[in-house]
């Protein structure tokens, strides 16, 4: 089973696709990840679709990728007497560390790390920024605020803090829970919410410890501000559009898409683009306009993936959703002015290799360009290789050729990647052989083309990849 376009999808599982059915046809619609929501599910849930998904997997002989994402310091207000009350531009408003219900006057913030932080002049948003809030008088115990944008504020609403440093790390007790019951069922991507500093996406891999690869969420200012060491920290990255267009001006979300995309794609760290970008097939079978050239305009931009999140988790056309954003994806990626625009964000002839597995990748490519290949056959231990090797964006086709499932699992988050798992080969000649039947069993080639074939020796050495061999199908024997 091969998909044609480069741009992967990943489908957030929900109540909408809580059936095993659902799932399968959102696989086969074109779901390569799958995105578990911790703020909707605890380690018993999260267990049970982790087995669903292996079920799946077993079922096509094709490897998913499982991407848990942690909740983080979401941070609420307390509950109010009435439930709600009405604030009114102008009026004065508290938040406070008493635990009593609140009114029309005050409420409590049940987080005291956060009101100790808070500054005269800072806003506080509440309900997705429906309600702004400008603090005109801080105390330890106490912000009280004047109302800038009046509104009903009800029960456990969210508060958004834009100026504000968080002074705590991005995972909470919950968020610790989940780590601890996500890795022992061996999901490959961890996402980490509200990430502020590079710090934050090191204490996720140090509990990780190489048992599951770390995303970073960039959806605070605070995380533009040290958007190149978070890119260097993580693993991967995801334009998370929802939180990021709250917390700042949402006209500034297009220009930090792009800016974090091209950032993440010349330093090689996959970036995905998410939020609302089918938000319409939540309650409807088709997508206005706007959200079709939502999609096209990541997929123009050369992101490694785009996601859905309440189209597949909660909306009414989860599969139609995926069939979509395939669809949108492919048409993309035949146009004309295509490759001529990822090209140019490929951008890092400028950058000297780092080392012997960067050379060797940006080779593949020329290579493959120059003599018409049909495939980039990457014989990797870890995945590294064939993330170095999407960097480059070829034309071809990559097909990421490991005995380790785990590795095959991380990879199909990567731009252009197509897994396989395969035992190891004995030497060079098997490697050749054996990533030409490969690449003609799956249909990426056929008797008389050209591959590439792109190992490290001695094999299974991390980093050691240092070999490009090119390859004709029929002579391999
Ligand atoms: C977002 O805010 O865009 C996002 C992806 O995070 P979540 O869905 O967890 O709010």
């Amino acid at each position: 089973m091969r998909r044609i376009r480069r741009v992967k999808i990943i489908a957030t599982l929900g109540p909408a696709s809580a059936d095993p059915a659902v799932v399968r046809q959102l696989f086969e619609a074109g779901a390569d990840v799958f995105r578990i929501n911790m703020s909707h599910a605890d380690g018993d849930a999260l267990a049970a679709r982790v087995a669903m998904l292996r079920e799946l997997e077993r079922e096509h002989n094709r490897p998913i990728g499982v991407l848990v994402d942690l909740q983080g310091p979401k941070l609420r207000v307390g509950k109010f007497e009435a439930g709600k009350a009405q604030l009114d531009k102008g009026a004065t408003f508290a938040l406070d560390a008493e635990t009593a219900l609140g009114d029309a006057r005050r409420v409590h913030l049940p987080h005291p790390e956060i009101l100790t932080a808070l500054r005269a002049g800072h806003a506080i948003l509440i309900d997705d920024g429906r309600i702004r809030l400008r603090v005109v008088e801080a105390a330890p115990d106490r912000a009280v605020c004047e109302v800038e944008v009046g509104g009903t504020i009800s029960d456990r609403k969210g508060v958004s803090l834009p100026d504000t440093l968080i002074p705590v790390s991005a995972m909470t007790p919950k968020d610790r829970a989940d780590l601890q019951a996500a890795l022992p069922e061996g999901v490959d991507w961890i996402a980490l919410s509200f990430v502020q500093r590079p710090e934050d996406v090191l204490e996720v891999k140090k509990i990780a410890n190489g048992r599951a690869l770390v995303l970073a969420k960039i959806e605070k200012p605070q995380a533009i501000e040290r958007l190149d060491e978070i890119i260097d920290a993580a693993d991967a990255l995801m334009v998370a559009r929802g939180d990021l267009g709250v917390e700042m001006r949402v006209e500034q979300v297009p220009g930090l898409q792009k800016r974090i995309i091209r950032k993440c794609r010349r330093l090689g760290k996959p970036v995905v683009v998410a939020t609302q970008m089918l938000e319409s097939m939540v309650t409807a079978p088709t997508p206005t306009r706007a959200e079709v050239s939502d999609v096209a305009t990541a997929v123009f931009e050369g992101a490694d993936a785009v996601m859905l999140s309440a189209e597949s988790a909660a909306g009414q056309y989860p599969v139609e959703a995926v069939t979509m954003m395939s669809r949108i994806a492919a048409e993309v990626e035949r146009d004309s002015v295509y490759r001529s625009i990822v090209d140019a964000q490929r951008g890092r002839s400028d950058i000297p290799a780092q080392d012997e597995a960067d050379a060797v990748a940006l080779a593949a490519r020329q290579i493959a360009e120059t003599m018409e290949c049909k495939a980039i056959c990457a014989w990797t231990a870890s995945g590294a290789s064939a993330f170095l090797i999407a960097r480059e964006r070829p034309a071809a086709p990559i097909l990421a050729l490991t005995p380790f499932r785990e590795a095959a699992r991380r990879v199909t988050l990567a731009w252009g990647v197509h897994p396989i798992v395969t035992k190891d080969a004995s030497d060079v000649d098997d490697m050749v052989r054996r990533a030409c039947k490969l690449a003609s069993r799956e249909e990426f080639a056929k008797e008389g083309d050209r591959i590439i074939v792109v190992a490290g020796m001695p094999f299974g050495t991390p980093g050691a990849t240092n070999m490009v061999r090119i390859a004709h199908l029929g002579d391999e024997r």
